[in-house]
């Protein structure tokens, strides 16, 4: 070949190269031996970052400094070996940035001289950035789609798509965040990484939109951070801090629903890239998707599980509600509490296969006490009080939750008596009606680990039926009791009102109480000196309560006793003993087995007059407060009526003596020692004039008037010492002066006086001494006149004329006449006391009466004296005796004259009155006080008894004519308007029936 077409040929290859280098798409290069850039092509020049001029004659450590350590040696090895590298490789961040990591594949070639030597290296560099990338893309969604179809749970597919994230794409870490803040974060890292502060950091950290994650899970959208910037989010300078550069979160979603977040993070800025974004978004949709299905299959299979579930617990349920029926049978039966919990017990101890069951209530202490139980009967005594709180009931009732003991052994028991039922495992549950711990009822086994959840469940329910059974029968028991116990109080108060027998109202009283609250009754009645004294003790078994008696009798509480009858009857306070230790108990008492008792005083007045003692000894009930209570009542009212009987007797024997004391005629008075009037009898009223309430309870000083004068004259002596002398004494009543035959007894309350009144026997005495000398006078004037005037007419010495001798004959008659008036008027008024006297009554002539009177009167008169008689005209006849009439009007005609010393008219006046004739006697005389007009009526009454003005008289004549004109159906009075003024009698009679 010619040098022309040698070097044209040679040229064209040039340009034929610089045209290749020129349009390739990829990267050439070319070194020479040195390793300095000989040529590069537009597209290398743009991988290198710096103009094509820029290479030709520099270095590779200047060109590509990033990558001058790996491609050093390839170069020369190249050079050496005159072998190529072919699709080397290489990812790598550019000169200018060496954070953004591309990829390349690069070939190396020798260029071999002419001399067969190698002049350099070619290089063609293909960028290979995308390609890897959308490799990666494809592989990350192909992994995450084998991971989540190989993934059996979410559990297990989570890690599964994180790990792929951070492997495929080569981020630093990958985390989940289930929007669900109960789930902790899940977290896959690069092998190798350590983040530790920003792994701490992001599990401590909560959702919130403070935090990128945070963000995505309320927006929705894919945050892209391609540069941390250290204040963006939460964690950022912790992540800076750990050399995390980018990051990126995405929702993981269901439908529209976000179910959690996939962060990830790169030790390297990324910008941002759509396509991998799209392929996260995918990811996310993915991960929700499989979370979906997950759900729906574990939806499915816990459907199905409930489904068995619901078979077996429906079976269960079954079960459990026969069980319960049995139990709710019971409940539903209105039968007594006591029946009722007994019932119920023995049922859940069938249904739960139990060895013992017990209900235990709440009490007035607020201490739980066993109420009815099945299987523990025999150790019942030796049960106590069970505070909230304590022991395993005390627990159960103060947590109110239910508690399932598998082994008694491992907890301690306030009351023995489960341990020593042998009791190994318990199931217990609280009572608890309207919100309220009414007790705790427990079922117990010998078998350890006997009960199960189950069997807690059913006695809940069971426990529920039994609470509202207590509380309505405990209502409807509560009611019963009370209505019980008014029905036995009026009973009772009936009984007790009905005898004044103590001991006979005692005894019925205990005989009731047995019959309803009791097993033993025993009643003491205190006495006023020594010890109480039992009065009955009552038993239904009247046998065994003779027995009883027969052996306490002898016995008697001792009054000093600290509790018991004694301290009951010393103190007045109720003793209620709920529980008595069997070891308290001796002789009588333990034999009876009596375990419950309460003793009550019969409260009186103002002691404490015995006690009531009530005890239960067969049965197992126990005394309560609302017992307490109730008994105090019955003690109280029997002490009432123990009271009354008392003051009964108290007042019986008073009124007696009362009675006694009214019927006796003496007068009978009580003086205490203080000087107070505590009993008048009747008597003593009549005698006084001294109303009882005028003088009992008044000082004797004051009440009685007088008593001071004479109190110290009145002979007292001592009760018992025989019958004393009584002393007449006078008692200025101030009206009047009383005369008292009197005497006083000494008794322990006072001075007893007794007093006969002789006020009426004195007067009367008095009448008759003033009668006997005023008739003595009455006979010894005449007499002594008549023989005076005898003796002078018989005296031969003395030589009388005729008319001396008349005049003395006039005297002689007139006394005579005189003495027979006085002696006529004694024989008529005794003939009237005896009633002897005959009235003839008949019609007369009262104006022929009148007249001749007035003219016998005439006959006797003295000078100065006359008598005037006015009779009016045609007076009809009157009833009546003339005899007595006449008597009656010379009487008061014969006065008329007689109490007109000074002599003058006496007016005789017969007139019609109305149906009577009246007879009117009138003087001008000395007249009658108007005090006395009355009493002048009265037999031997004279107004001026002495005589004083010298008319004599025996005080009979107006008793005389009173009687007889009241015997003729008459009337007599008088009128007279006083001393000096003269008086004027009446007397009337009735007309004859036939005028
Ligand atoms: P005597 O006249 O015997 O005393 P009487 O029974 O006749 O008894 O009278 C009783 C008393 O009545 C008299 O004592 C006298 O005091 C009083 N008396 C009776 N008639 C009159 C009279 N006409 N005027 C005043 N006093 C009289």
């Amino acid at each position: 070949m010619s040098q022309i077409a040698e070097t044209s040929e040679a040229a064209f290859a040039t340009a034929l190269l610089d045209a290749l280098y020129g349009s390739a798409p990829v990267g050439l290069g070319l070194w020479d031996r040195d390793l300095r850039y000989v040529r590069v092509n537009e597209a290398l020049a743009a991988i290198n970052e710096r103009p094509q001029e820029d290479h030709v004659g520099r270095t590779l450590a200047e060109v590509v400094p990033q990558l001058a350590h790996v491609l050093e040696p390839i170069a020369r090895r190249v050079l050496e070996t005159r072998t190529p590298v072919v699709g080397l490789e290489m990812a790598s961040g550019t000169p200018k940035h060496p954070d953004d990591e591309r990829f390349w594949v690069a070939s190396y070639y020798p260029v071999i001289g002419p001399d067969g030597e190698a002049t350099g290296v070619g290089c063609i560099v293909e960028e290979v950035t995308e390609r890897k990338r959308a490799q990666q893309r494809t592989e990350l969604q192909h992994t995450v789609s084998r991971v989540l179809a190989e993934a059996e749970t979410i559990e297990s597919a989570v890690p599964g798509v994180l790990q792929t994230i951070v492997d495929t794409i080569g981020w630093e870490i990958a985390t989940f965040w289930s929007t669900d803040p109960e789930e902790p974060r899940v977290i896959r890292t690069k092998p190798g990484i350590v983040l530790e502060g920003f792994i701490a950091t992001t599990e401590r950290s909560l959702l919130s939109p403070e935090l990128l994650p945070g963000i995505v899970a309320r927006d929705g959208a894919t945050v892209w951070l391609s540069e941390l910037d250290p204040d963006s989010f939460g964690r950022a300078a912790v992540a800076a801090a750990e050399g995390l550069r980018a990051g990126v979160a995405f929702p993981v979603t269901i439908e529209h629903e976000i179910v959690g977040v996939i962060e990830t993070f790169s030790a390297v800025p990324r910008p941002h890239d759509p396509d991998l974004e799209r392929t996260f978004i995918a990811i996310g949709a993915q991960l929700g998707q499989f979370v979906r299905r997950k759900r729906a299959e574990e939806e499915r299979h816990q459907l199905l599980e409930r489904e068995q579930e619901a078979r077996e617990h429906a079976e269960a349920a079954v079960t459990t509600l026969r069980k319960l029926a049995r139990v709710s049978e019971v409940a539903l039966q209105h039968l007594s509490l006591a029946d009722l919990l007994s019932a119920l017990l023995d049922r859940l101890v069938e249904v739960l296969d139990a060895d013992e069951a017990a209900i235990l209530m709440v009490g007035d202490d607020g201490a739980l006490h066993y109420r009815a139980t099945v299987g523990l009967d025999d150790l019942l005594s030796t049960a106590v009080p069970i505070p909230l709180g304590e022991g395993m009931a005390g627990r159960v009732a103060a947590t109110r939750k239910s508690l399932l003991i598998p082994d008694l052994n491992q907890i301690e028991l306030k009351s023995p008596t489960l341990r020593k039922r042998g009791i190994n495992s318990i199931v217990a549950i609280p009572l608890v009606v309207e919100d309220r711990v009414i007790g705790v009822v427990h079922a117990g086994s010998e078998a350890f680990a006997q009960f199960a959840e189950e069997d807690v469940r059913l006695l809940e329910l069971i426990a529920d039926r039994i609470a509202l059974a207590i509380n309505q029968a405990s209502l409807h028991d509560a009611e019963r009791i009370a209505t019980e116990r008014l029905r036995f109080l009026g009973e009772a108060s009936t009984l007790l009102a009905a005898s004044l027998d103590v001991d006979e109202t005692l005894e019925q009283l205990a005989a009731l109480l047995v019959t309803r609250y009791a097993d033993w009754v025993a009643i003491h009645l205190a006495q006023r000196d020594g010890p109480a004294r039992l009065v009955t003790i009552a038993h239904r078994d009247l046998e065994k309560a003779r027995n009883a008696m027969a052996v306490v009798s002898g016995t008697s509480p001792a009054p000093d006793a600290v509790a018991g009858v004694g301290a009951v009857i010393r103190t007045g306070e109720a003793e209620l003993y709920r529980d008595i230790p069997p070891d308290l108990l001796e002789g009588a008492t333990a034999d009876a087995g009596i375990h419950s008792c309460l003793i009550v005083p019969l409260v009186g007045r103002d002691s404490t007059l015995g006690a009531i003692s009530l005890a239960w000894s067969t049965t197992d009930a126990r005394y309560d407060d609302r017992d307490l209570e109730f008994t105090v009542d019955i003690g109280r009212r029997a002490g009432v009526a123990v009271d009354n009987v008392q003051l009964y007797r108290a007042a019986e024997e008073r009124s007696q003596a009362s009675r006694v004391l009214a019927s006796v005629g003496d007068g009978v008075f009580l003086v205490d020692r203080h000087g107070y009037v505590r009993t008048w009898n009747r008597a003593a009223t009549t005698a006084t004039g001294l109303a009882e309430e005028a003088v009992v309870d008044r000082l004797a000083l004051e009440a009685i008037p007088g008593w001071n004068a004479i109190v110290g004259r009145v002979p007292i002596v001592a009760a018992g010492s025989g019958a004393p002398r009584a002393e007449s004494l006078p008692l200025d009543l101030g009206r009047r002066e009383a005369w008292l035959s009197i005497h006083g007894v000494v008794v322990p309350d006072g001075i007893v006086y007794a007093f006969r009144d002789l006020t009426e026997e004195r007067a009367l005495e008095t009448m008759r001494t003033e009668f006997v000398s005023t008739v003595s006078h009455e006979l010894r004037t005449p007499l002594a006149a008549i023989y005076g005037a005898a003796m002078t007419l018989r005296r031969s010495d003395v030589v009388l004329d005729d008319e001396q001798r008349a005049t003395l004959l006039d005297v002689v008659s007139g006394e005579a006449d005189r003495l027979a008036r006085t002696v006529n008027d004694i024989l008529w008024a005794s003939r009237l006391d005896t009633d002897s006297l005959h009235v003839n009554i008949q019609s007369c002539d009262p104006a022929a009466l009148a007249h001749e009177v007035v003219q016998a009167q005439r006959a006797h008169l003295d000078r100065g004296h006359e008598i005037a008689l006015t009779l009016a005209p045609a007076l009809p006849l009157v009833t009546g005796d003339p005899d007595k009439v006449g008597r009656v009007l010379i009487n008061l005609v014969d006065n008329a004259v007689k109490y007109s010393p000074d002599g003058g008219t006496v007016d005789v006046n017969v007139e019609p009155v109305g149906s009577h004739v009246r007879f009117s006697i009138a003087d001008h005389g000395i007249g009658i006080p108007p005090a006395e007009q009355r009493r002048i009526f009265e037999k031997f009454y004279r107004l001026d008894p002495n005589m004083t003005r010298g008319v004599g008289g025996t005080g009979l004549g107006l008793y005389i004519c009173r009687e007889l004109v009241r015997r003729m159906e008459g009337r007599i009075w008088v009128d007279s308007e006083g001393l000096g003024r003269g008086s004027t009698f009446h007397v009337e009679l009735p007309f004859a029936a036939s005028s």
